[in-house]
């Protein structure tokens, strides 16, 4: 593992850009682990002694930290449910430092809840943790579903007391990005220029996340249309394979999209049970404007913030301002063409059928038409219906719709002349037995929370790192919450 600090490098001089500012742990009263993510260590070739060790919970508490480890707080803004907000940043996380793997892959390492910097708006700078014991399980079960996304390399527990609207105690999350570049960010430099900072502060941001994220050969001369473009297709692909998991992010500003396309910031979200369109869990959201169907426009509406911040660059010779924000409409509106066709190929493999088309699609949509009239798990439904193929599971039998809808979906498995084992198995590989349930996640918290034992934690983590498995030992975390077990409301725990 080699350390770099190459954002830093390239900005932090800048002062007056604030786009990187040094700032300090606060010293947690007593650190105690959580969890440590010891596969992901490895990956990353975190030495041993980085583990979980008294040198690794000094890091990862950030109650002493190594020489090679230079903290600071990142600059964004961001549109909050749409409203702009000039400057938020890094209000409760510090990034440590980038690590370089062995076959060159870089990732930023951040504490999140390490106290306070100079973004933290009158905000204590902490996390609860409960939230941190969240994004661990989840942003790791998102990983191990396949999808884009941070991930979470340790979670302690500070000692140190956090007042929400009850008092909690206090955590901190390592978390591993490709990097913490956001919309936001972008913003944040239009911002900064339309407030005096030099121009090419624009073009020196979107140059370095082409070099961090992007492969563009230089050829493309100027290269950030491709840029957006290639952002658009990420974020398409990314938020298609959260539709395809029934998963609601909850809280979609543009500080909370990433531009290389990874999920961040795992706050309120929550996977839904019953499928239901207008599913929406967080108890700040009361318009339901990230509620899950909403979640495509959302991420082209975020788009379009990102292709305005970065118009300058856009420009091509001889175009005319309205010939320029006609050009650019028309690339950020690639955004639902690209959407649809991950949304489409998703759909129809969990189906098991290999490739999408009009039938596809009406046989995907129709089947979401049952689940949603008659209250039906997403997840599991899906995963069930491979067990209709295989042993004849006759549980849906009973449903009006159902023969009608058995036999169109028979007749395009016919058509794609396929074993019936190979359609079992490519079902079983896109629909998920176990997904992150929210009644599960919050008993893992609440056992914590009242006796310090993270057995159900461990136990959740331990089949969510294999989720496409039936688990065959601890079935009970595959299964939807009971009436009153059901969590409808989520919470930042900002
Ligand atoms: P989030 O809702 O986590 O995306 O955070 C939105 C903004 O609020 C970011 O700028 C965060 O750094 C900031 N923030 C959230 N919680 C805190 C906190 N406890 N103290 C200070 N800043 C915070
Ligand atoms: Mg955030």
């Amino acid at each position: 593992m080699q350390i770099e600090h190459s954002y830093a490098d390239t900005f932090a001089a800048n002062t007056e850009a604030e786009l990187v500012v040094p700032s300090q742990p606060a010293k947690a009263r007593d650190p105690q682990w959580l969890a440590f993510n010891a596969d992901l260590a490895t990956q990353l070739g975190i030495p041993e002694s980085l583990h979980a060790t008294q040198a690794g919970l000094d890091l990862y508490s950030g109650a002493k930290l190594p020489d090679w480890a230079q903290p600071v707080a990142l600059g964004y803004a961001g549109h909050q449910f749409a409203n702009f907000v000039p400057r938020l940043g890094d209000g409760r996380a510090l990034l440590l430092a980038e690590l370089v793997t062995a076959d060159q892959q870089r990732f930023d390492m951040q504490l999140k809840g390490s106290g306070t910097t100079p973004f933290s708006r009158g905000g204590d700078g902490k996390a609860p943790l409960g939230p941190v014991m969240r994004e661990f399980l989840v942003s790791e079960a998102m990983y191990a579903l396949g999808v884009p996304t941070t991930r979470a390399l340790a979670a302690v527990a500070t000692g140190d007391w956090v007042q929400r609207d009850e008092a909690q105690p206090g955590a901190i999350i390592t978390r591993i990005a490709k990097s913490h570049l956001r919309i936001g960010t972008a913003q944040f430099v239009a911002q900064q220029i339309a407030q005096g900072a030099d121009e090419s502060l624009r073009q020196a941001f979107a140059d370095y996340v082409i070099q961090r994220h992007y492969a563009l050969s230089n050829d493309r001369n100027p290269p950030y249309r491709a840029l957006l473009r290639q952002i658009i297709d990420q974020q398409a692909h990314t938020v298609a394979h959260w539709m395809s998991l029934g998963f609601v992010h909850g809280v979609m500003n543009t500080d909370n999209m990433t531009l290389s396309g990874e999920t961040i910031d795992y706050g309120p979200c929550a996977f839904m049970e019953n499928y239901d369109p207008n599913a929406v869990f967080s108890a700040i959201d009361r318009a339901g404007r990230y509620a899950y169907k909403n979640q495509p426009g959302i991420a082209l509406w975020n788009l379009a913030r990102l292709a305005e911040a970065w118009l300058p660059l856009l420009a091509k010779t001889g175009e005319s301002q309205e010939q320029l924000i006609e050009s650019v409409t028309e690339l950020v509106h690639e955004f639902p063409i690209r959407y649809e066709a991950y949304y489409d190929q998703k759909m129809a493999l969990k189906l098991g059928l290999r490739t999408p088309s009009k039938d596809t699609q009406a046989v995907v949509r129709d089947w979401l038409g049952i689940l949603n009239t008659n209250q039906l798990d997403f997840t599991l439904s899906f995963r069930r219906l491979a067990d209709v193929l295989e042993i004849q599971d006759s549980r849906f039998n009973h449903l009006n719709e159902w023969n009608d809808w058995y036999q169109s979906w028979q007749q395009l498995l016919s058509r794609q002349q396929d074993s019936a084992t190979s359609v079992v198995t490519r079902m079983r590989q896109h629909n998920p037995a176990v997904i992150p349930r929210n009644h599960w996640v919050e008993a893992a918290i609440q056992e914590t929370l009242r006796s310090g034992e993270l057995k159900i934690f461990n136990e959740l983590a331990q089949v969510l790192r294999t989720p496409y498995d039936f688990p065959s030992k601890l079935s009970r975390y595959a299964e939807p919450a009971a009436p009153e077990q059901r969590v409808t409301r989520t919470f930042c725990g900002t």
